[in-house]
């Protein structure tokens, strides 16, 4: 009897006082699928149960839209949840630059066509007492850039041991190929000798490539050979050498997480070039930060690939203002390293706040939370966490809702106060208390 049967047309559907709030592209969109589907499924509903269905729908996609959360996993460079933040007082500082016209590229002294990345390079270049610099959309395409005018149609000598996968399926192995070079590995998954490298020279080698182990660690037994040796060695030959340094930081971290982490400034000394994010202990916006010396960095200037790597104006008044932070030494305005840097008490603190007022039963107890974005693996910090009285995994669920991301711990739903800031507080045990 059903196959005759009517749905309601969509203009009527459209007319329906319920879907009245929504915009009309986005009605016609899920009406239309809404119906389809029903047809499909040969399910038969009739005019409110369809705008039920539509109205879910709606719902549902506003729901996926982005959404501010607040991050209580502990995890301070969470690559899922947008890795570092960007500063209130700096974002303010550059709405008024990206909300009008600005001398991006205009020399306002000759009224002239000016440099693009002048103003930022001018900085990178004081803070790193570097020769040169340059700026791409990301590590992965700076890695591409170098490698590509730097070692194209030539040997490119690496360990095997850092031949590594970053996430993402980005596999040095194949960015090289990609790249045009010829990849020479040397040395054993756990051990390379500087003997190993300077064997493997040739007439037609270009590049000697560091790749720093950011999101790995090696136990037992194991050596690689540090930046000053393969520097000193790619001098030696009249090589190059760069330092693919992935998650480099600068300024200020607390002295355990220092351990072992290339500080920018002072690998730089020891090779040609080097390369690092700038959304990851930098704590900027997603960037690849090139330093350099200026024959090398020219020829990355002259490579068309540089115009297709190209950043916004947006990277740039970002990047420039966490530039002027790092000049001024104003590390509060880098919220990567407040969070790395806060000490045990100042978490606790917060804990202690949000404990006070939550209506659920928690318990305050120390712990450690990662650094996360393939940084600093097997190293954590200390911290405070809620652990919440109640089923973990409903309870991590219906925080979601709220748009809270809690960790489970020991069986328990855990809050980790080290990625929440202060002024999320507030909202935490709003959104907690109204579950
Ligand atoms: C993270 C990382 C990259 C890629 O950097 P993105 O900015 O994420 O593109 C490349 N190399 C290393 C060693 C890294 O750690």
């Amino acid at each position: 009897m059903n196959e005759n049967f009517r749905f309601t047309p969509i203009q009527k559907l459209l007319q329906n006082e319920a879907l009245k709030p929504y915009p009309h592209l986005l009605k016609v969109h899920f009406a239309r699928a809404i119906v389809a589907q029903c047809r499909k499924n040969k399910e038969f509903l009739d005019e409110n149960a369809l705008i039920l269905r539509i109205q879910d729908a709606l719902l549902k996609f506003d729901r996926r839209d982005f959404q501010s959360l607040i991050n209580a996993t502990g995890v301070i460079l969470h690559t899922n949840l947008g890795r570092s933040l960007i500063d209130k007082q700096s974002f303010e500082a550059c709405k008024n630059l990206l909300c009008s016209y600005s001398n991006l590229e205009f020399d306002l002294k000759s009224g002239k066509r000016g440099s693009r990345y002048g103003v930022v390079l001018e900085k990178l270049k004081i803070l790193f007492d570097c020769e040169d610099a340059l700026i791409v959309n990301n590590n992965a395409a700076a890695v591409f850039l170098v490698l590509n005018s730097l070692a194209r149609d030539a040997e490119l000598i690496t360990s095997k041991g850092e031949l590594v996968e970053i996430g993402g399926g980005f596999r040095m192995s194949e960015v090289i190929r990609a790249a045009g070079s010829r990849l020479i590995e040397v040395g054993t998954s756990n051990k390379t000798h500087l003997e190993d490298y300077a064997k493997a020279l040739s007439e037609s080698t270009a590049l000697i490539l560091k790749t720093h182990k950011s999101n790995f660690t090696l136990a037992g037994f194991h050596g690689e050979v540090g930046i000053e040796d393969l520097g000193a060695l790619a001098r030696k030959r009249g090589l190059w050498c760069y330092y693919d340094l992935g998650s480099g930081w600068c300024g200020k971290l607390e002295s355990s997480l220092a351990k072992n982490e290339p500080e920018i400034k002072k690998v730089l000394k020891h090779c040609d070039v080097l390369s690092f994010s700038g959304d990851k202990l930098f704590g900027s916006v997603q960037a690849g930060i090139i330093l350099g010396k200026s024959a090398l960095i020219d020829k990355m200037r002259q490579n068309q690939l540089l115009r297709m790597l190209r950043v916004d104006k947006i990277t740039l008044a970002f990047l420039n203002e966490s530039l002027r932070a790092y000049l001024e030494k104003s590390y509060a305005k880098i919220p990567t390293l407040k969070l790395l840097n806060d000490d045990l008490a100042a978490v606790k603190k917060k804990a202690l706040w949000a404990q006070a007022r939550l209506k659920i039963t928690s318990a305050l107890k120390t712990s450690r939370s990662l650094v996360g974005a393939g940084s600093m693996p097997g190293k954590s910090l200390p911290t405070a966490v809620l652990a919440l009285e109640g089923e973990a995994l409903c309870l991590q669920e219906r925080m979601r809702e709220k748009n809270i991301i809690a960790r489970v711990e020991d069986g328990r739903a855990v809050l980790d106060f080290r990625s929440v800031l202060e002024e999320e507080l507030e909202s935490l045990v709003g959104g907690i208390n109204a579950l």
